[in-house]
């Protein structure tokens, strides 16, 4: 049996995860966590996320009195509580699954360490079929080169904090590794456009976000030619699947050697593509 402690157990993911794993043999939830004065600490993790009771109170930190009972992590929390629970299972050794988006820069220096150490799992987005539109977006980014003008749209429900989503960063980053440049260091990505903003710069990628209502996330590839175009487009319609995405995750993980994997490799997808 899998152990699994869930990290933002009270919130929308934390929950879904909760159900997910109670759809799923050989996997079991037996530590569930949430930030310091949660409302919900202390209550059972199984009826907070809906269901029956699971004999696992949340409590507000992984490694206090009686925690450590669990062989892998999975937090979709904020980039502040990963950064805690990352430490937290390099302490106790544990592997983690992260699917927190809108991590920095310190994320990466500190992910690095621990994967000396630790296997872990790091991915913007755990759907099957968004791992696969990244695998596409490759494709047709080398495919179509400089011929075809590269943006990114995205949309979300009214209550997600960062922007563009991560796994707008990631098909941006795809395209960008497939032209041969670095979305980041080479600075092609264009964030804004407001007022005059001059003609498109060549090599550029564009990032537009949409915000509103229960839109559990859509990302569209646009491959903007003269004379043709080409979508790469993906539509959740419930978040289970992210959920489901990353148990799939989790049993994969299990007893990996330490490093850092992406979903692209749960999913045998191809190495390429980071987080
Ligand atoms: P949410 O706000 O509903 O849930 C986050 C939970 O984390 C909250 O309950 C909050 O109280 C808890 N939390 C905050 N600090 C904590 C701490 N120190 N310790 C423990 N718990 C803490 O948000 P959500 O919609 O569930 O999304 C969570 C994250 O997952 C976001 O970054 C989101 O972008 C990401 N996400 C990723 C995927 C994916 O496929 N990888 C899918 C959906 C959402």
């Amino acid at each position: 049996m899998l152990k699994l402690a869930i990290a933002g157990a009270a919130g929308r993911m934390g929950c879904a995860l909760i159900r997910a794993a109670g759809r799923v043999d050989g996997v079991t939830v037996t530590a569930a966590v949430e930030r310091a004065g949660h409302p919900a600490l202390g209550e059972d993790a199984g009826a907070v996320a809906g269901g029956a009771d699971l004999g696992v109170a949340l409590q507000s930190k992984i490694d206090g009195d009686g925690g450590g009972d669990f062989d892998l992590m999975l937090d979709f929390t904020t980039p502040a509580a990963t950064m805690e629970h990352l430490a937290a299972c390099r302490r106790l050794q544990r592997g983690m699954v992260i699917g927190t988006t809108g991590l920095g820069d310190d994320f990466d220096t500190a992910a690095r360490d621990a994967a000396a150490t630790l296997p872990l799992i790091v991915a913007a987005n755990t759907s099957v079929g968004v791992n696969l539109c990244l695998a596409l977006v490759e494709t047709a980014a080398a495919a179509l080169g400089a011929r075809a003008d590269v943006e990114i749209i995205e949309a979300h429900h009214r209550h997600k904090v960062d922007a563009p989503s991560g796994t707008a960063l990631a098909l941006g980053r795809a395209a960008a590794e497939a032209l041969g440049v670095d979305l980041g260091a080479d600075g092609v990505g264009v964030f804004a456009r407001h007022g005059h903003t001059g003609p498109r710069p060549a090599g550029s990628i564009g990032f537009s976000s949409v915000r509103g209502g229960d839109i559990a996330g859509e990302h569209t590839a646009l491959f903007i030619g003269d004379g043709e175009r080409v979508e790469i487009t993906h539509r959740a319609t419930d978040r289970r699947l992210f959920a489901d995405g990353a148990i799939k995750a989790a049993q994969w993980l299990a007893g990996k050697p330490p490093g850092i994997y992406t979903m692209r490799d749960v999913l045998g997808l191809g190495a390429r593509g980071g987080r």
